[in-house]
Formats: C-alpha cells, structure tokens, sequence
C-alpha cells in the first residue's frame, strides 16, 4: 500500500528535505508543531515500530541524534527537542508509515506532553506482574 510518506520519498509530492540517504529520510512536518519540526522515516514501508528488523532499526535509530543535534543547533532559541513516535490509531497515528516527530522547543511555545505519575496506585507486586508480563513477550521475535 502506498502512502503519502512513500509518495514524498519517490518525489511525486514535495518536500522540505533535509537528509536522505538508501535508507531514510528527513524532511520537514507539515504541521511544524514548532518551527524545525522533522520527520525521519524508513524508506522501507513499514507500518511501524512494531514491524521493524534489526537492520532497519540500526539505519533508523543511528540517524535520530544526527537529524536531532542539527535540528538544535539550527537555532539559537532552541531550548530542547521532543521526540517520539505514535503507533497505532490507538496512539495517535495518522500516517500508517512509521515515523519519529523531532520537535524543537522554544521558550513560551504551547507545546506540551503530559507526563502523568500514577506511582500511587502501584505495589511492588503490581509492577513486578507488569515487568514480567512484558519480559515475557520479548522472544516473540
Ligand atoms: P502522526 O500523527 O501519524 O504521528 O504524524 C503524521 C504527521 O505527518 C503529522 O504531523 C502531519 O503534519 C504530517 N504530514 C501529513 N501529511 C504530510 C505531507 O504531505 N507532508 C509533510 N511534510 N508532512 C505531512
């Protein structure tokens, strides 16, 4: 299935590049939650993080902190950049292509992710079900 990510990867649509490289892209996000907002992507169609293979992985991750350092130091009024990843409807995903949002901050912008402490309402028993749960999916590779 062919998505607007792969259309702006094969040039049928533009975009504000910034790098690229066999195995990915950076361009600029539409939306520019802030000014410098980047996306980088996999030119492998994948859906998202979920279906990522090692090499992909290695390919994506090792370009994050190099498209996230010159998205820093583009600007002097950067104070910070926020990275992350929706996957899933469920999480916000609209793109079915995966992706990481590179988002700089300035101070006064009205960007905010929430970060909520819910560390009341757990006992030790409750997380140590919950970390053995998830450790116990990770040979499902
Ligand atoms: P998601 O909500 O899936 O995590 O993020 C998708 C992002 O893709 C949004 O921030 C949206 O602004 C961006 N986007 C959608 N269509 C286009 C497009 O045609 N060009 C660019 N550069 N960004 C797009």
């Amino acid at each position: 299935m062919t998505d607007i990510f792969d259309q702006i990867i094969d040039g049928e649509i533009p975009a504000y590049k910034i790098y690229e490289d066999d195995a990915v892209l950076a361009f600029l996000d539409i939306s520019q939650i802030t000014p410098g907002h980047t996306l980088l992507i996999p030119k492998k169609h994948l859906q998202d993080i979920f279906e990522y293979d090692e090499d992909t992985a290695a390919q994506v991750l090792s370009k994050l902190p190099v498209i996230a350092r010159a998205v820093q130091n583009s600007n002097p009024d950067i104070i910070g950049v926020n990275i992350f990843s929706n996957n899933g409807e469920g999480a916000g995903q609209v793109v079915p292509h995966s992706h990481f949002h590179i988002v700089p901050r300035y101070a006064g912008d009205n960007f905010s992710i929430t970060e909520f402490n819910n560390a009341a309402q757990y006992s030790d028993e409750q997380y140590q079900k919950i970390a053995n749960s998830i450790t116990s999916h990770l040979q499902e590779d």
